[in-house]
């Protein structure tokens, strides 16, 4: 199959690895959106996180908090943005899940955790958790 990240886990094209086991592989990001910018990938072929075991999600999880740690203390981080993007609308490339780690200092000019902060409406924020408990 055409995944890139799947290719990258069965070592048919390189990739600058940082910890591998039988789940999770982590790399360096190829086109990092910062220094230290890390991939955590699971090593069975999930699209998003609709489509991910929660076996396997725990254990991408348990890999991004090894790797924030490490990365933030290997490079003097003053923080860490973890981020994980699921479909087209959200902006994912790659479909094949995967979370970005990325260090942070002070004024990094890094914009991918900026929003536009908007008061919300109370009543419409109510309508909306009582739709989305009904899934829960
Ligand atoms: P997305 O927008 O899907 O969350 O981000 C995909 C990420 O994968 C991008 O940050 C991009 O630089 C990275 N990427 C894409 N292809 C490769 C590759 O072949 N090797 C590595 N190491 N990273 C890749
Ligand atoms: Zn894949």
């Amino acid at each position: 199959m055409g995944c890139i990240f799947c290719k990258i886990v069965a070592g048919e094209i390189p990739a600058v690895k940082l910890l591998d086991d039988d789940k999770v592989l982590a790399f360096m990001d190829i086109n990092p959106a910062c220094r230290g910018h890390i991939l955590v990938v699971p090593k069975n072929h999930a699209e998003n996180i609709f489509e991910i075991s929660e076996a396997d999600l725990s254990a991408v999880t348990g890999a991004v908090k090894r790797c924030a740690v490490a990365v933030k203390n290997a490079l003097g981080a003053e923080g860490v943005t973890v981020l994980q993007l699921n479909g087209t609308a959200s902006d994912q490339v790659v479909p094949h899940l995967h979370v970005h780690i990325m260090p942070r200092w002070k004024d990094d000019g890094l914009t991918v955790s900026r929003w536009e902060m908007k008061t919300g409406d109370v009543e419409e924020l109510q309508e909306i958790a009582r739709k989305v408990k009904e899934h829960l």
